[in-house]
């Protein structure tokens, strides 16, 4: 998803420090003392887009913390926008690339991850991009706690079968396969993204719910 450049984007995230970090460095191994109760789990979506679902998780879920990371600064401004206006304390930005997670995280800091309708980047030359690339599992494999999950959500056949693949070379527990959610049990607590809301019309929603086997 690319979206236009927004003029208004990086001034908002100026005036916003308590919501989004610019200095991550300073956060290693902190995480959880930049929310009023850093005893709660720490969840990160990964590729946060818009925000719609860590924000409504966000209401669900008062008792998580929750961080959204986003590569894209028009992107990760709207997220941010939308937290701001509903005065959530328990939600936090990193506008960084995904990979950075075990740069800037410690071990056993995150207790899950979300990945929601992730870019299937197709061609076989951008693979190393996929969030569910080997590249990218080894990063988040340094910073989960034990049997913390890795919740995997597309619309994308294509991108599901290879990340199956990647799970399962990467000896990934399997938890839960969903080859349609929205027909599953597992739906009753789903909560839906932007892109899932749009393209769940066109067929069905695939989920995988993976941890490391440690
Ligand atoms: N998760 C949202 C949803 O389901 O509506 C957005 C899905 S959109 C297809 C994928 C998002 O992941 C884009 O906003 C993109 O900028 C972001 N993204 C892609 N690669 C990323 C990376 N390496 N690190 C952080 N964000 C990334």
């Amino acid at each position: 998803m690319r979206v236009r450049n927004k003029p208004w984007a990086e001034p908002y995230i100026t005036a916003h420090p308590n919501w989004i970090v610019t200095n991550p460095d300073r956060w290693i191994g902190k995480w959880k003392e930049r929310f009023p109760n850093p005893n709660q789990p720490l969840q990160l979506e990964i590729g946060t887009g818009k925000g719609q679902f860590i924000v409504e998780m966000a209401k669900k879920y008062p008792q998580i913390n929750f961080l959204g990371i986003e590569i894209q600064t028009s992107v990760i401004a709207m997220a941010l926008r939308k937290a701001v206006n509903n005065e959530l304390t328990n939600i936090q930005f990193l506008h960084t690339d995904g990979i950075m997670v075990d740069r800037l995280f410690n071990q056993n800091e995150v207790d899950a991850i979300y990945l929601n309708f992730s870019d299937p980047w197709p061609k076989k030359r951008h693979e190393k991009r996929r969030l569910t690339s080997p590249r990218f599992l080894n990063s988040y494999s340094k910073v989960l706690s034990p049997d913390a999950p890795i919740k995997f959500k597309t619309d994308n056949r294509g991108l599901f079968e290879y990340s199956l693949k990647t799970f399962n070379n990467q000896g990934l527990v399997f938890d839960d396969i969903s080859l349609n959610l929205h027909n599953s049990p597992e739906n009753k607590n789903n909560v839906q993204t932007e892109y899932e809301e749009k393209f769940s019309q066109n067929g069905p929603i695939y989920q995988a719910v993976v941890h490391f086997n440690r």
